[in-house]
């Protein structure tokens, strides 16, 4: 393999601070535009302000596709950091984007094989196309860069990095969930996926579920051996791999709710309903999201309670279309809206429709000011890495009257949000019994349930979760320790949910 030259340490004065450029590498980067570009979302922010602070790049996709096949890279420069952007040619886009990260990697990490495409050709694109990024990458890169690559798109960066004869500090942290070892084997190249995992020096995922599913995957694979800490032995390197969940702008979004009384759209939807009780759900059109499963819950619920009936109780369900080009998709946006339909002409009245199914993106202002509104917030998905539709509900109610979270288990909001009524989402009774239970819950309970989810939030906002990754990768965390004493095996689900669960309270400073 071709080595690029390492180019030399960059100068004082190309530093802000005394350490190294951070790099991001992440599938979409929000380049900003002259016209000026859409307020960023909670992460976009984190991250530019992190990248302003170190002075950095920001690389990945431009999100458009190319009729050539070797795109030239785009650069921009705004402040402190660098943008640098390429884009796809069609058959790249295909097989790497849609082939393989959208219909393998999403479905086996949301635990769901019989929606998966496990084609070798979509795998090979998968992987050719994140060498070439690395090697775009590479003529880019400085000796004292930390890297800090996101998400499923971009695996093997680290690996072709290596390759290619970089030694410094790779970060990685995985958005979506990691299954477990019987399920995350069926990924074409399993192998290739673990070993170029093992190529960061960090690896984080949402919870500790998460981080102990890919360990236990080593372990199973017969790679790797679970070290002291969060350190992991595999493929000859050693490296850490622990739990970072993220987080939402808090404070920003608590202060956008509070101001979004006069959104037009807050304003309209409260015109319509007429006093009449609000439950809310917020999700991209995803199976993951479990929202079939969440509209039969709330048609029982309004079956079952004779006071939701009477009061004309209205589900708001915001689904904005995604991946419409996937035909899970396309074909679930038909069953969804079929399902509504049949679910208002059976519960309905010529003055009520007790479920709103919207596919239109709502702003950020607009969404602050519903989940206010809203009496009861329905986040029910079947699989999820975090949902941070969780957290935005929570952090825009108003303290003197807040509402009631129904949370799904399988939801990495659930590790933190313990405070919310947590429910398993395949069980429709028991979800209707807790959306029942939410809008019947007397003011007391609902403030003290809030107040102790708004705490952790408070203390663990989009900030935080960056610094303590950023922390992590570059060595700076206190309790960093290399150990040399292996220790015997990885951890089953339940012992991991334990053990591990204090010291994440005590990360987050509970
Ligand atoms: N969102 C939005 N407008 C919408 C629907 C959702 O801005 O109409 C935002 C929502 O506020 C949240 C994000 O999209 O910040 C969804 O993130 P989440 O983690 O809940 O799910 P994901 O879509 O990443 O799987």
């Amino acid at each position: 393999m071709v080595q690029f030259e390492i180019l030399k340490k960059s100068s004082d004065a190309d530093r802000t601070q005394s350490k190294g450029r951070l790099v991001v590498v992440s599938n979409r980067v929000p380049v900003p535009t002259a016209a000026g570009s859409p307020p960023p979302g909670g992460l976009a922010t984190a991250l530019g302000a992190a990248l302003e602070t170190h002075g950095g790049l920001w690389f990945g996709w431009s999100g458009k596709i190319c009729a050539e096949n070797d795109p030239p890279l785009q650069e921009r420069t705004v402040g402190n950091v660098d943008y640098a952007v390429t884009d796809l040619s069609r058959r790249d886009h295909d097989e790497y984007y849609h082939g393989f990260a959208n219909s393998a990697l999403w479905p086996v990490c949301h635990y769901r094989l019989d929606l998966a495409d496990l084609s070798r050709r979509n795998a090979n694109g998968y992987f050719r196309v994140n060498e070439q990024f690395a090697r775009r990458l590479a003529r880019m890169l400085r000796s004292d860069d930390d890297i800090w690559v996101h998400d499923y798109h971009f695996i093997p960066m680290a690996a072709f990095l290596r390759d290619l004869g970089f030694t410094n500090p790779l970060g990685f942290f995985l958005h979506i969930p990691f299954p477990p070892s019987d399920i995350a084997a069926a990924i074409p190249n399993y192998d290739r996926i673990l070993r170029s995992l093992a190529a960061y020096d960090l690896v984080g995922f949402q919870t500790p579920i998460d981080a102990e599913n890919f360990k236990g995957c080593l372990v199973r694979a017969g790679v790797g051996t679970i070290l002291d800490g969060d350190w992991v032995q595999a493929y000859g390197r050693k490296f850490r791999v622990a739990a970072f969940p993220i987080s939402i702008e808090t404070k920003a979004f608590a202060q956008e709710a509070r101001l979004a009384e006069k959104n037009i759209i807050v304003k309209r939807t409260r015109q319509s309903l007429e006093g009449h009780p609000l439950v809310i759900g917020v999700d991209r059109l995803d199976y993951s999201k479990g929202i079939k499963q969440r509209i039969d819950s709330f048609a029982t619920f309004v079956e079952k309670s004779h006071a939701a009936a009477k009061s004309r109780v209205t589900m708001l369900q915001i689904t904005p279309k995604s991946r419409s080009e996937v035909s899970e998709y396309a074909q679930m946006q038909r069953q969804v809206a079929e399902h509504v339909g049949h679910v208002n002409g059976k519960l309905g009245d010529v003055d009520w429709t007790p479920v709103r199914y919207i596919n239109k993106a709502m702003s950020r202002a607009a969404l602050a000011g519903l989940y206010r509104m809203a009496r009861v917030g329905l986040v029910t998905p079947l699989r999820d890495g975090m949902n941070l539709v969780a957290k935005e509900y929570v952090a825009a109610q108003s303290p003197e009257d807040p509402g009631v979270l129904v949370l799904s288990r399988f939801a990495g909001a659930a590790f933190e949000l313990e405070s919310a009524l947590i429910v398993n989402p395949y069980d429709i009774e028991e979800t209707a019994a807790a959306i029942s239970q939410a809008y019947e819950m007397p003011l007391r309970e609902r403030r003290d349930r809030w107040e102790a989810m708004m705490s952790v939030l408070e203390t663990n906002d989009v900030d935080a979760w960056c610094r303590r990754f950023l922390l992590d990768l570059s060595g700076e965390s206190a309790d960093i320790k290399i150990p040399d004493k292996p220790e015997v095996a990885a951890m089953s689900e339940d012992e991991a949910w334990r053990s591990t669960k204090p010291a994440l309270w005590t990360t987050i400073g509970r």
